[in-house]
Order: structure tokens, then C-alpha cells, then sequence
């Protein structure tokens, strides 16, 4: 599988998943049709299905045009079936969704959303994120708890290390500043953010990350208790 990275809306981020033998294609998160149909079409692709990590228009605002134009079914939580736009095919928490030589497992992780969830590829030691676990960061709380949202970043901790995470926005310059400012002492983040710095002025993305690079970087997934974790949420909300 070939992963790209498609940029959409301000700092949005889509995600196709082409199967090279096939010529077919998932996209994730498609926050508008425009840009993921320019691409399938240079490169004359065709578009099989539609993954939501969540409900917000910023990730399924494309999903109307790209089912209309391509045929494509619509993948998402069961429980958020009354919000996900065209929605075909529900999946549940450790689900294995497979078609043809598309294999992921859904892992509920609440939290951003109640009905949040992830896209974990492990053939291709790629997880899909969305909102809640960014690169040097993690999405804001608008539904769920401080301890769903804690426990939802235990669950991909816990993956291999090597695994790639792609998430829903270009955050990592205004994460790292955080980050920084609470873990002054981190040689690993400090190598990171030089990375970062030299990527984004090459105009290139700062993804995909890796878990590994998390847990060595990333505050919220450094800090080990649902109280810290809480604090650094709050602060980084009013940061
Ligand atoms: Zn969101
Ligand atoms: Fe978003």
C-alpha cells in the first residue's frame, strides 16, 4: 500500500491509501472533495471507500460529493451513524474491516468525540488518528472525559513502536511550543523540533510521526496519570 498525504482546507490533512496492484484507493478523512479528486485523477485512480475517524465537518465534508462521483461506501462508528454523513457500512471497537488488500482494525477512542475512532493498518504499520492523538499533541476535548481521553492514548501507546501515525491536522510547530515549554530538558524534542522546522520550510508536512517519536516527545503521552495528563490539557487549551 502506498500512503499519500493529501492537504486540504487550512491545515487539514487527507489520507489515500492506494492499492498500487488494484489501482484503488481509501481516503481518510476526506475534509473536502476537491483535492482527493484532482489526485485520483491524474494518477487515475479509483476511489473504493471512505473512512471517518469522526463526525466533524472538517473529516466528512468531502464524503457526498466523493460517494456520488466514485460509488464509494462510507466507513464509521456504529454509534455515530445519526451524524456521519452517507454513511454504509457501521464498524465497532477492535473490528477487523477487510476488503480485497485493505486490512485495518478500528479501535474506539473517545474523548475529541464520544464516537471517535482509529484506522490501525498493521500491515503497513500505519495508524490513522484523526483528532486525538496529533504529532506533539492531542485533540481537544469536546465530548468525552479527561479519563476516556487518557485511556484512548494508553490504547496507542501501547501499539509497536515503528508504527507511522498519520493525524487529522498540521499541528506539530504550535504543539512543539507546548511541549517545549513543559520539558525543557528533552534532547529527543529538541532534535525533533529542528526536524520539524526543516520540513515545514521545505513546505513539506511533519507527518507522518511514529509512536516511538511520541513517546519519547510528546507531553501527553509522557505524562502517566490522569491528573497530569488533565493539567497539561487544561493549559495547553489556554497555551
Ligand atoms: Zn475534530
Ligand atoms: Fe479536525
Amino acid at each position: 500500500m502506498k500512503i499519500e498525504i493529501i492537504p486540504c482546507l487550512q491545515d487539514n490533512y487527507s489520507y489515500l491509501i492506494i492499492d498500487e496492484k488494484k489501482n484503488t484507493a481509501c481516503v481518510v478523512d476526506p475534509s473536502e472533495s476537491n483535492p482527493i479528486i484532482k489526485f485520483l485523477e491524474d494518477k487515475k485512480i479509483d476511489l473504493k471507500f471512505i473512512l471517518n475517524t469522526h463526525h466533524h465537518y472538517d473529516h466528512v465534508g468531502g464524503n457526498k460529493e466523493l460517494k456520488e462521483k466514485y460509488g464509494a461506501s462510507v466507513i464509521g462508528f456504529k454509534g455515530d451513524k445519526h451524524r456521519i454523513p452517507e454513511i454504509d457500512i457501521f464498524v465497532d471497537d477492535q473490528e477487523n474491516w477487510k476488503h480485497n488488500n485493505f486490512e485495518a482494525k478500528i479501535i474506539h477512542i473517545p474523548g475529541h468525540t464520544l464516537g471517535h475512532i482509529c484506522f490501525y493498518f498493521y500491515n503497513d504499520k500505519s495508524i490513522f488518528t484523526g483528532d486525538t492523538l496529533f504529532s506533539l499533541g492531542c485533540g481537544r476535548i469536546f465530548e468525552g472525559t479527561y479519563s476516556q481521553m487518557y485511556e484512548s492514548l494508553k490504547k496507542l501507546k501501547e501499539l509497536p513502536h515503528d508504527t507511522k501515525i498519520f493525524c487529522g491536522h498540521e499541528y506539530t510547530m504550535q504543539n512543539s511550543r507546548f511541549c517545549l515549554a513543559h520539558d525543557q530538558n528533552n534532547k529527543n524534542l529538541k532534535n525533533k523540533i529542528i526536524n520539524i522546522k526543516k520540513k515545514l520550510q521545505e513546505k513539506l508536512p511533519t507527518i507522518p510521526s511514529t509512536i516511538k517519536e511520541e513517546l519519547e516527545c510528546n507531553i501527553f503521552l509522557r505524562s502517566d496519570n490522569v491528573k497530569t495528563f488533565s493539567k497539561l490539557r487544561d493549559l495547553k487549551d489556554n497555551f
